[in-house]
């Protein structure tokens, strides 16, 4: 057991008027993990509870109420940490499943993160959070999913509309690998008038059979040897890295009677290559600013080159 959960859990006793002895929390600690198996957050929980029933104390005040500080979305490299922050709502989400009240993006100075609200934890009547409003929250539960992290507001969870204008921004990454995969979407695409959306067999998500206007784009993998990056090029960068004009790829399609030809334009050239790209992150992609070439150099590439050639068999 982490001697710092003890310490946590005394310093927000302390902010509610309990000053507990820290040696007494850790041996309760080790005991339940120790003695009785119990996983390190059940009796994290357990233990927080037994003193709060010894005090009179009520669960929501310690859990809600337990620290004033307010954590920036950047800073959030832990799960299972109660946090309270001041963000906008940058897009709200279709549930994905019925217990799920409310989900979406939040985002502050620092970055975005997805929240999630459970049916469960609220009275929906009044928690509401609406697009493009900022919100003091407090009591949200930092969680990690697919390698990043997420917010997950519960019972105890208060919302509080303010009136403060928050700029949401993430800041620009840079990430230097070789492109392992061109996936499906890249190259000559149309989107819909509406919505800018991407049009999946002529149709738009929301509004339906469009007359899409067309647009270029890469949808790629990079690989620096030990993790994976999602990453959308522009139409831009998209020209300028394959050489390649939208009206350029339009006709090319037009005359091969197959818009395929411009994603194996776009893969021949840039498939297997060594990039470093910088740009912002947005939910799981990183939409890439700028895109330079690097010169090979290093055995990590060559192993990477010996996949890639393997994987495209
Ligand atoms: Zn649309």
């Amino acid at each position: 057991m982490d001697l710092s959960v003890a310490g946590d859990i005394r310093e927000r006793f302390l902010k509610l008027g309990v000053d507990l002895d820290e040696e007494d929390i850790n041996q309760r600690l080790r005991r339940l993990t120790l003695e009785f198996k119990v996983p390190e957050d059940e009796a994290r929980r357990s233990v927080i509870n037994y003193f709060l029933k010894e005090n009179g104390l009520e669960r929501e005040k310690y859990y809600a109420g337990a620290s004033d500080d307010l954590i920036a979305i950047g800073d959030i490299k832990e799960e299972g940490r109660w946090v309270n922050l001041k963000a906008k709502v940058v897009q709200l989400w279709e549930p994905s499943h019925e217990s799920i009240h409310q989900t979406g993006l939040l985002g502050d100075g620092t970055g975005t993160i997805k929240f999630t609200m459970f049916e469960s934890s609220s009275d929906p009547e009044e928690m509401v959070l609406e697009e493009g409003r900022s919100y003091l929250i407090r009591g949200a539960v930092t969680g990690i999913w697919q390698g990043r992290y997420q917010l997950n507001f519960n019972r105890a969870t208060t919302i509080e509309e303010i009136d403060e204008e928050i700029i949401v921004e993430s800041p620009t990454q840079e990430f230097t690998g070789v492109i392992v995969e061109i996936q499906s979407g890249s190259g000559l695409i149309k989107r819909c008038p509406e919505c800018n959306r991407a049009l999946s067999k002529g149709s738009c998500n929301e509004h339906g059979r469009v007359e899409g206007v067309y647009d270029l784009r890469i949808k790629a993998v990079i690989d620096d040897g030990e993790k994976t990056q999602d990453v959308i090029i522009n139409r831009e960068l998209t020209e300028e890295l394959c050489g390649i004009t939208l009206e350029e790829a339009r006709d090319m399609a037009t005359e091969a009677l197959d818009h395929g030809i411009v994603a194996d334009v776009i893969r021949r050239k840039i498939l297997a290559r060594y990039y470093t790209i910088t740009g912002r992150r947005f939910d799981r992609y990183l939409l890439a600013e700028t895109i330079k070439p690097k010169k090979f150099s290093n055995d990590v590439l060559e192993r990477l080159l010996s996949q890639v050639s393997q994987s495209s068999e």
